[in-house]
């Protein structure tokens, strides 16, 4: 599907980025809205497309997303100690109640916030990942696409996603029903890489420009978008939810050793990616990743845009009758 209407803002003027993602004999390309500045994959890959992305090797081969070898598993002691972080940072606005995790994967979050005694549930779109959850952690996971699962309205004290809100095909959907399924004052807790914020993307973007070359990156377009603090925090304010705590942060640059690409690419991105390190941590630029908590509020901007499209059909049905009468 090509990408004509941004999500965020409706704007329909797109800048492609010189970055491409090939996979299956399928380009993709990165578009970046001229207005908002939300970046996105164009075409957008199917539902179906989607779902092939996270089969095994996913989770045992490619689970940082173009750094080979990285597994779900081998990354434990790191996903750990994040959750003990994150579950401390949770804590302070709601000690107790019902967490969800979406794309909880093998569950050891999960099982961290089980031991907080949070009363734990994940959905998981990989079928043996939901089935390894339940068996290591006894925590209930519910499998399929968040989209397509029932879940009852204000059901959950706290929603959690980590490395998983740019994997959607449907940000502000997702956002609604996030909101819908949250008790009131629930929060949301959203962890995403803002790799098009750091120097190495900035750099590449505009040496590719000048040499009017494009990156070629033999990788599903897993993200299929790429955020700003800015832009996230935009659609959450859109769907009703207010910022409680925002950390912009740097992702520690030894755990792209591995990354996709030529030798020499490699090294450069590597020495970029240590120097974007010291920036990040000595004066808080060039962050590449993002950890906002919001909590839902009670205006939701939302549903009053429903209800104008509701009663415009509404109004032209109205019209309808109204010639029909007339005629
Ligand atoms: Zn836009």
């Amino acid at each position: 599907m090509e990408q004509n209407v941004c999500q965020l803002c409706g704007g329909v003027d797109f800048r492609r980025l010189p970055v491409r993602n090939i996979f299956k004999n399928c380009g993709y390309d990165l578009v970046q809205c001229r207005n908002c500045n939300l970046i996105t994959v164009n075409p957008m890959s199917s539902r179906d497309t989607i779902r092939a992305f996270y089969r095994d090797e996913y989770f045992e081969k490619d689970y940082k997303c173009g750094v080979k070898g990285h597994s779900y598993y081998e990354e434990e002691s790191s996903t750990i100690e994040k959750a003990k972080q994150v579950l401390s940072l949770v804590n302070i606005l709601k000690p107790q109640g019902i967490l969800l995790e979406i794309g909880c994967a093998g569950g050891i979050f999960l099982n961290q916030a089980q031991k907080d005694d949070y009363q734990v549930e994940g959905v998981e779109v990989s079928l043996s990942m939901s089935q390894k959850a339940q068996e290591l952690y006894g925590v209930k996971v519910r499998q399929g696409d968040f989209e397509e699962v029932e879940f009852a309205s204000e059901s959950f004290d706290v929603i959690c996603m980590f490395d998983v809100f740019e994997h959607l095909r449907n940000p502000k959907e997702v956002l609604k029903k996030t909101h819908r399924i949250l008790k009131p004052e629930g929060i949301v807790v959203i962890d995403v890489p803002t790799t098009k914020n750091a120097l190495a993307f900035r750099l590449s973007v505009n040496l590719l420009k000048v040499l009017r070359k494009i990156r070629r990156i033999s990788l599903p377009p897993y993200h299929l978008y790429e955020y700003m603090p800015s832009t996230l925090q935009r659609f959450l304010n859109q769907t009703g939810f207010e910022s409680k705590d925002v950390h912009k942060y740097a992702a520690l640059p030894w755990k792209y050793l591995n990354e996709d690409g030529s030798g020499l690419t490699r090294i450069v991105l590597g020495m970029v990616r240590y120097l974007n390190y010291f920036l990040s941590v000595t004066f808080k630029v060039c962050t590449d990743r993002l950890l906002i908590i919001a909590q839902k509020g009670k205006d939701v901007v939302w549903e009053m845009e429903d209800k104008c499209k509701v009663q415009n059909e509404r109004n032209k049905n109205e019209e309808k009758e109204h010639q029909v009468v007339n005629s």
